[in-house]
């Protein structure tokens, strides 16, 4: 829509707890989509939303007796220290449902105005016998839609096409907005229609999410926005396959997710779970394998160890025109694989590819000591897409503090700490023997006091 810029917004997370991977299969899809059209020169603008605002965090947040935002902040900053662990790119904007109430009433209204909608018992609902174009997106069958049948939830059955709630009435003890359409709190879809247009003007370029969204999410989104604006309200719709487990969909629902802290805590590298999720397309399904997990660690470590070899290895004098030639080469193809729809499987190709081309040339002594810029240039080309090279991982598992572990305590250095805490304990020195209880503890040590005075300690 505006030259030399694309405005792209991606439905965010839902701050009721940590992201699985499935999650970020979908966030990584997007890593690599901005970054593909900031090489090709292009500017981007994308917006986030996180959802901090849904049944789910009103219920857990009653339950812990904290603010909704006391509640979602450690989420959301557990997120983006996530998405950190993962190179992905902060979006320009990252906006909160919660900030955003007036601009959801004020579109709200805008609907009123148009007669798109209809309260009962206190909600607003949008009335989708009024847009006749409700489920172009999805293509769903309206055809077994009841009139006036209505949806409350934040949470869908799928293929039932139903008046949603624009705007909730409050239920006793909720969490509730007091506006201009009355109290309340907003239903989801409303918030990603009212913040995209807000930052991002009446018609999108891109608009992203997991496909699990195209219906009902993104069709009540259309609604909504064309509903109240009468223009085209996205331009592109990309939605990334699911990442499956055991042949489903990994959801928290069906409990079967793994967070990218649960792997980390397997000893799995940022790298690893980066590679894995990016290597395949995103309109394919994810297979999710701890063999595939394997498979990727040593597809980073073969990209490294190559990238090593290229910048410490000493190579005869000179230069071969057919590196140079190769190098372009690769370089058009990897373009090339990620232009056709972010092939990532076609771009990994040609990354290999010539990886095995050219580890095969200075076997041979065919790749030359001034050939080696030339290869390192399109290595970290690749990699400001791929973001693999750096070997990064200990700092990055560090900063969620998955340090290196610690070394066990000796059983002579156990044995030294207990005599000291007995010898303190005669002398009366209670607060020298506590702290020694507490080193040992810390240490993983369990120290039991029997009952005829002697001391007895494992591990833990
Ligand atoms: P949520 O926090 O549930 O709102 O989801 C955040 C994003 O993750 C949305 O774009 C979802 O479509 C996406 N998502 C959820 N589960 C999966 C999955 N198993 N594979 C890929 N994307 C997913
Ligand atoms: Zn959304």
């Amino acid at each position: 829509m505006h030259p030399g810029e694309v405005r792209i917004y991606t439905c965010g997370p839902t701050v009721y707890d940590f992201a699985h991977i499935g999650n970020f299969r979908t966030f990584v899809f997007q890593d690599v989509l901005r970054r593909f059209l900031r090489a090709r020169g292009l500017r981007v603008m994308q917006v986030m939303n996180l959802t901090d605002v849904d049944d789910r965090i009103i219920q857990n947040a009653a339950a812990a007796g904290v603010s909704i935002r006391e509640y979602t902040e450690k989420f959301v900053e557990a997120f983006l220290a996530d998405m950190d662990s993962l190179h992905l790119e902060r979006p320009e904007e990252i906006v909160r449902a919660t900030d955003h109430i007036e601009d959801m009433v004020t579109l709200i209204e805008r609907l009123q105005k148009k007669g798109m909608t209809y309260t009962s018992d206190g909600s607003i609902y949008f009335r989708i016998a009024t847009f006749p174009e409700y489920g172009k997106l999805s293509k769903i069958d309206l055809g077994g839609m009841k009139a006036g049948a209505r949806v409350d939830t934040d949470r869908y059955e799928k293929d039932d096409a139903r008046d949603f709630a624009l705007w909730k009435a409050p239920k006793p003890g909720e969490h509730f907005w007091e506006t201009r359409i009355g109290p309340g709190r907003p239903g989801w879809h409303i918030e990603c229609s009212a913040m995209s247009m807000k930052y991002l003007g009446d018609t999108l370029d891109i608009h992203t999410g997991g496909v699990d969204l195209a219906f009902p999410h993104h069709e009540n989104e259309i609604a909504q926005s064309e509903g109240a604006t009468g223009h085209k309200f996205v331009r592109l719709w990309l939605h990334a396959e699911h990442l499956i487990i055991d042949g489903e969909k990994m959801s928290k629902s069906l409990g079967n997710f793994f967070t990218l802290r649960d792997l980390f805590a397997k000893g799995r590298k940022p790298s690893t779970i980066r590679y894995m999720l990016l290597s395949v397309p995103y309109r394919r399904q994810l297979n999710f394998t701890a063999d595939g997990l394997t498979q990727a660690e040593n597809s980073v470590e073969r990209l490294r160890n190559f990238y090593a070899r290229l910048k410490s290895e000493k190579f005869g004098d000179g230069s071969n025109p057919e590196i140079g030639k190769r190098a372009a080469q690769a370089e058009a193809d990897f373009d090339a694989g990620l232009a056709d729809d972010l092939n990532t499987a076609l771009a990994l190709a040609a990354v290999f590819d010539l990886v095995r081309d050219v580890n095969t040339a200075m076997d041979r002594g065919e790749f030359l000591q001034q050939d080696a810029p030339r290869v390192v240039a399109a290595m970290e080309k690749f990699d400001t897409i791929l973001v693999l090279l750096n070997d990064d991982d200990a700092e990055r598992l560090g900063a969620l503090g998955f340090g290196p572990a610690k070394p066990r305590m000796g059983a002579a250095e156990v044995e030294a700490l207990i005599e000291e805490r007995n010898a303190a304990k005669k002398r009366r020195d209670f607060k020298r023997s506590d702290e020694i209880r507490q080193q040992l503890t810390d240490s993983g040590i369990i120290v039991e006091d029997t009952k005829d005075g002697t001391v007895r300690w494992k591990y833990k």
